[in-house]
């Protein structure tokens, strides 16, 4: 009776080009759980990755993007 685990396997396409160091959740409700994080395995460990932070830091980046892009002169 081996429990299907695929669908929490990490798959890095989920970090969307950050790291997992950047969106590891910390409690951002600081309750334990901002109710945003999502969980995978990797290598046999779990790890928590924080769908409020990678929104954040992608917005950041966007924002950072459009500034360095182009000057808007
Ligand atoms: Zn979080």
């Amino acid at each position: 009776m081996a429990r299907d685990l695929s669908e929490f396997e990490f798959d890095p396409a989920i970090l969307d080009g950050f790291t997992l160091e950047q969106l590891k959740c910390d409690a951002c409700s600081g309750y334990g759980n901002c109710g945003y994080r999502m969980y995978k395995i990797k290598d046999g460990k779990p790890v928590l990755i924080c769908q409020q932070k990678k929104k954040k830091l992608a917005a950041l980046r966007d924002k950072e993007r459009a500034q360095s892009g182009e000057t808007a002169e």
